[in-house]
């Protein structure tokens, strides 16, 4: 892998150019067979899904590093490969490939790792204004080996697998408007309730041959089922459980597709949820060691040909490679902020233009006293779900005195519009609703992830009416460019933490898999086989409130 010198650029970028004409023919052909290998893998997970899974796995333990030295230093003869984007996918995809002895150079337009992970630190203790759960507090989960071996602590703020429901009880308090405590038998009824509405929309999925909304679905329900209808307060408690399934998705339920909003349901991996008491960042920092990585590196420009790829950032240099991973967000490619030459195809385009991205955004405050009951969630029930709100109690979890406000999203939109003044304000007038007495914040951070321009949203959904096979157009490769990214993950993971790193490590593995039949070096592939042979740490996961 080079950075081409000044002199040398116009000389590189006429050749990439030049090449784009042969390659052009040779994508036609590529984007069949990749149609055909994606359609071929979805009925091979259909068939062997816990095969497949266990070769995630292996594949997972090559990248994280709990195995032996690397058995060869990458020589000049070595294939490189450019990893676009430090988040948790492009980290994983550089490792893997830095394990198998590849050239890789990581280009970060941050000043910082870890992209939607970002745990910060101003308050004198973690808080992560990105991803906080760990989805799946199990061993099947790619992320538990790394998390035991670094000894990280999970908070399970949940028993059990479900995704809508996912507190029990006892570990939250709803209010109504008024401060009053909303009482849990009402809780306990309107959830089966709001259960019961779900369950229901499934008919309705099936009569209609076009997709609707999520909130469409459930209005045609309750059309039809009136003694399903809430009034008064439990009317307010369903649209509550309405606003946190929009959390789910981090997105309004009138823009959630029917077709497929359960499947990320069924998908989710055993074990509950868990926070991560230390937050996320020591996962960041311990998969990047080793890497060669340029932070303040943004790409503007990939030229993608025959044999190389040329990357040029910012402020024009360019970087040249036999092969590219990119993994920045969905949302950054929907821009297109990034220049494609040659122009990525037609399907390419319209799957990045079928999916959606939505929004959550995070108010944390920090207070020198701790003045509400000791749950996990603290609850404002509303006459609408935009209206309801609720706050993470990080106290439980972690003894810090922080609450957490989070916002999913057209309230997260708008609350991107406020100052970070205005918007700590207006957390502590819903936090007032519950608790009027409550002191004022020392500290308060806000996070803004839809107008961030390195994000651009938040993760990844299915719009209403989206093509069937979009994620699978997502994730193919066109000749020297492999896709990574918690929006290309596989197996409905998409918008979580591991699926993003498991989307890296494949990517990864394609991308390894691709040069090497290039390269012809049959040593290269030797020496990944013979690391998958190691063992795993054998250290359990540490949760606390089993
Ligand atoms: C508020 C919030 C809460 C979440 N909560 C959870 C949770 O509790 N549990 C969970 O599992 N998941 C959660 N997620 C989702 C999870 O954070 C993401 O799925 C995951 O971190 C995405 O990783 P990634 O590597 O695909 O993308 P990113 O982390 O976004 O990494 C992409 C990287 O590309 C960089 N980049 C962008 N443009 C360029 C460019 N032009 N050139 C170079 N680099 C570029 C970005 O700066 C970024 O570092 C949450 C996300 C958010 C935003």
């Amino acid at each position: 892998m080079v950075e081409v010198p000044e002199a040398e650029e116009r000389r590189a970028a006429a050749a990439a150019h030049k090449s784009n004409m042969q390659q052009q023919e040779t994508m036609k052909m590529q984007q069949h067979s990749s149609h055909r290998v994606a359609a071929h893998s979805n009925n091979m997970q259909q068939h062997t899904g816990k095969k497949k899974e266990n070769s995630v796995l292996k594949l997972v333990k090559v990248c994280y590093g709990i195995l032996p030295p690397r058995l060869g230093r990458p020589h000049s003869s070595s294939p490189s490969v450019i990893v676009i984007g430090g988040g948790i996918s492009g980290i994983a995809a550089a490792r893997f490939l830095h394990n198998a002895s590849f050239k890789v150079l990581l280009l970060e337009s941050r000043d910082r790792l870890g992209g939607r992970i970002h745990t910060d630190y101003s308050f004198g203790c973690p808080v992560d204004m990105g991803a906080s759960w760990l989805h799946g507090v199990c061993d099947e989960n790619p992320l538990a080996p790394l998390i035991r071996r670094l000894g990280l602590t999970l908070y399970r703020t949940s028993g059990d697998n479900s995704v809508l429901y996912d507190h029990d009880l006892e570990s939250f308090m709803l209010f109504d408007m008024d401060g009053h405590q909303v009482p849990q038998n009402t809780v306990v009824q309107v959830g089966d309730v709001f259960k019961k509405i779900l369950s229901e929309t499934e008919k309705v999925r099936n009569e209609h041959s076009h997709d609707l909304s999520v909130l469409q679905a459930i209005s045609i329900v309750l059309d039809r089922h009136p003694e399903l209808r809430q009034d008064g307060l439990s009317h307010e408690v369903l649209q509550w459980y309405i606003c946190r399934m929009e959390a789910w998705f981090a997105a309004d339920a009138d823009t959630i597709s029917l077709k497929t909003w359960d499947q990320a349901s069924e998908q989710v991996l055993t074990g509950g949820h868990g926070l991560m008491v230390q937050g996320y960042q020591p996962v960041i920092k311990a998969l990047s060691k080793d890497t060669d990585i340029r932070l303040n590196h943004r790409v503007k420009r990939i030229t993608n040909g025959y044999n190389k790829v040329m990357i040029t950032v910012e402020d024009g240099r360019n970087f040249i490679a036999d092969a590219a991973i990119i993994t920045v967000p969905l949302g950054v490619l929907k821009a297109n902020l990034i220049e494609f030459e040659p122009k990525l195809p037609e399907w390419k385009q319209s799957a990045i233009a079928d999916l959606g991205v939505g929004n959550e955004n995070k108010i944390a405050l920090l207070f020198d006293n701790v003045f509400w009951p000791n749950v996990e969630l603290l609850g404002v029930v509303a006459p609408t779900s935009y209206a309801c709100g609720y706050f993470l109690n990080l106290h439980k979890a972690t003894g810090h005195p922080v609450l957490v406000y989070m916002a999913a999203g057209r309230l997260a939109c708008d609350l991107e519009k406020l100052s970070d003044e205005s918007a700590a304000e207006f957390a502590m007038l819903q936090l007032k609703k519950m608790f009027p007495d409550a002191t004022k914040p020392v500290q308060y951070l806000v996070s803004r992830w839809s107008t961030d321009p390195d994000t651009l949203g938040c993760y990844s959904y299915d719009l209403v009416g989206k093509s069937t096979d979009a994620y699978d157009k997502l994730r193919a490769p066109i000749g020297n460019l492999f896709f990574g990214g918690e929006a290309v993950s596989s197996d409905d993971h998409q918008g979580s933490v591991h699926g993003a790193y498991e989307s890296g490590i494949m990517a990864g593995e394609n991308c390894r898999r691709h040069l090497i039949r290039r390269h012809g070096s049959l040593e290269m592939l030797q020496a990944v086989s013979y690391r998958e042979e190691i063992l795993e740490a054998a250290v359990p996961l540490q949760i606390s409130r089993m």
